[in-house]
């Protein structure tokens, strides 16, 4: 099974058709049908590591400000007990709480509802400590990386660039250069396998602190990469730099 990083960007997307929306749709088509999917959403960011471990997650509408036909969003894929024990298995000795308090967050639904509109493949979310660096999380994607072969597919939500002090509203806009600056250079390490360069994201340009000023959206592209063998492929299937400051760029590892 391929692992895959998707730039989320506005929640807005669940209820565009848009290119974004489009080449997501196209994945869902292209992929091998997962067992299940174990997603890593920059929106469960929290003190320690969980997983959802309830047979039905809510779809929880974490944001504010946006029309009433974004709250009226149900993604309704089943959970899976089953993927959350086994993900708690393979993190050991990592003590990884079974968590039936939160459910599926706009960073995995409003992608998912274009990759897999049905919502009929079972979906665990994992959360990002908050208190750990890099390093740690690029780790424990590793050690999920065998999940692939399982028939899991792995789904890293995020922004590889995601500042929304400087976001502008505009259609079309230009992206600022130092966003098209971070996400090429993180092309081009993804390209040459560099996942150190990676993993030191603060350094990858000298205004990296703008295109990732918070870590949180970065992160979830390190659960993905980390799970690449060493004559595996990378593609992109969708980039692009959306409200001037959201890279939009989708990662693949292995083929599609
Ligand atoms: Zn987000």
């Amino acid at each position: 099974m391929p692992a895959l990083f998707l730039g989320h960007g506005t929640p807005m997307n669940t209820l565009a058709d848009n290119r974004y929306t489009q080449a997501w749709h196209r994945l869902g088509l292209s992929l091998p049908r997962p067992r299940a999917i174990l997603a890593v959403s920059a929106h469960w960011y929290v003190d320690g590591v969980a997983v959802t471990a309830m047979e039905k997650p809510e779809t929880i509408h974490d944001f504010g400000g946006f029309p009433q036909a974004l709250f009226d969003i149900r993604y309704a894929a089943p959970g899976s007990p089953a993927l959350a024990a086994r993900v708690q298995e393979l993190l050991l000795p990592l003590a990884v709480s079974a968590d039936h308090s939160w459910g599926l967050d706009h960073g995995t639904w409003s992608v998912l509802a274009h990759v897999y509109p049905a919502a009929d493949i079972p979906v665990v979310q994992l959360s990002i400590d908050r208190r750990q660096p890099a390093s740690f999380h690029y780790e424990l994607g590793k050690r999920l990386s065998s999940l692939r072969d399982e028939g899991i597919l792995i789904v890293g939500s995020g922004n590889v660039v995601h500042n929304l002090r400087v976001m502008t509203r505009e259609a079309e806009a230009t992206a600022y250069d130092w966003a098209g600056r971070f996400e090429q250079s993180v092309k081009k390490h993804l390209l040459r396998h560099e996942h150190e360069a990676l993993i030191a994201f603060e350094k990858l340009d000298p205004e990296a602190l703008l295109a990732v000023p918070t870590p949180e959206h970065y992160l979830p592209l390190l659960y993905v990469i980390s799970t690449q063998q060493e004559d595996e492929a990378v593609s992109f299937p969708l980039e692009g730099i959306d409200m001037g400051s959201l890279s939009m760029l989708s990662v693949a590892i292995g083929n599609t």
